[in-house]
């Protein structure tokens, strides 16, 4: 039997999945294989992230792309500890009671960016449901402090579900980030396998929500496929998130991060990821990242700047459909 331990304490990753059987692996297909990290530009956003004591979700759920990614510097810093509430069944980040909120972590971040000099950033986070705001104030917290200091930045959150947090959700909303992204993960017939902790209509509701008090946020939204759920599934799911006027959607291959974790059901085929980028755009998304690779936070600042403009050049089309209609 495999036990994962975490690398520095070698204490128990996930406990909870500690009693569990091993489960099968499958080889990787060659569209899944990346290249290690080795730039020197992968080592200076390293040694920034130590240097300001960050932990990143590159890292902590051990995301093939980090070589790509953090050679351009584009690391996703996760805030709130490296521990995580809920134990959803694929997710690598350490599971168990967490520390209490680092106060000094929105100006270290805010640091972090100011350093690295980015465009755009990623702030995502764990779980806190042992918090009476489940961390949306420290998320907020978290964006002003990159705006005092890089005015410039587009910051794109990753939120939590916040579910059972009356207010957090508002508390996000109010410190204005340019993207407000929370995942779906999988389609509601997987949730109870995949993600137990979660309900998939809060989740949607939650996207909802925002585009109803924040009409100018963009919304994102990603899942994973390969966890066992069917083609019609993911094309039901994309009709409710443009139900609830979701901007962008992201979908990629899951991995399985150990044996204890739930096992990839399918290779989806880089084929078939195109299909479903196609048929998300005919759909109405205005911007789609479908292929193997793809992560919530992969080309995030490509992504929005293409994003931007696809709002921009939808805006005449919904002048001329209004004046139309009076
Ligand atoms: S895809 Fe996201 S999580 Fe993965 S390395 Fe890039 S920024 Fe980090």
């Amino acid at each position: 039997m495999v036990t994962v331990v975490n690398r520095l304490d070698r204490t128990v990753r996930h406990p909870e999945k500690a009693h569990r059987a091993d489960t099968e692996t499958v080889r990787k297909p060659d569209w899944i294989r990346v290249k290690a990290p080795t730039s020197p530009v992968w080592r200076q956003t390293r040694d920034v992230v130590r240097e300001n004591g960050l932990v990143t979700v590159c890292e902590e759920a051990g995301c093939p792309n980090i070589g790509e990614c953090w050679s351009k510097k584009h690391a996703t810093f996760m805030i709130m500890g490296d521990t995580c509430t809920r134990a959803c069944a694929f997710c690598n980040v350490r599971t168990g009671l967490p520390q209490p909120l680092d106060p000094a972590e929105p100006a270290k971040v805010g640091d972090a960016v100011k350093t690295l000099g980015l465009e755009h950033v990623v702030v995502t986070s764990v779980d806190r449901d042992d918090l009476a705001d489940g961390g949306a104030n420290h998320i907020a917290e978290t964006i002003r402090a990159i705006r005092e200091r890089t005015p410039g930045t587009t910051i794109e959150v990753l939120t939590p579900d916040f579910l059972r947090k009356p207010g957090a959700l508002e508390a996000v909303v109010a410190a204005r980030p340019d993207v407000f992204n929370h995942n779906l993960e999988t389609v509601p017939s997987r949730y109870l396998t995949v993600r137990p902790g979660a309900r998939y209509y809060h989740s949607l509701r939650l996207l909802d929500q925002v585009k109803m008090i924040d009409p100018t946020l963009f919304t994102k939204s990603g899942i994973m496929v390969g966890l066992g759920e069917t083609r019609n599934e993911v094309l039901q799911l994309m009709d409710d998130l443009r139900a609830a006027d979701v901007d962008f959607i992201t979908i990629g291959q899951y991995l399985q991060p150990s044996r204890k974790h739930h096992p990839v059901i399918e290779y989806v085929t880089p084929q078939a990821f195109k299909a479903y980028e196609t048929i998300a755009y005919a759909k109405g998304f205005l911007m789609v990242s479908a292929s193997p690779l793809t992560r919530s936070s992969y080309h995030a600042g490509d992504d929005f700047v293409r994003l931007r403009a696809a709002r921009l050049a939808q805006q005449p089309t919904r002048t001329v459909e209004r004046d139309a209609a009076l």
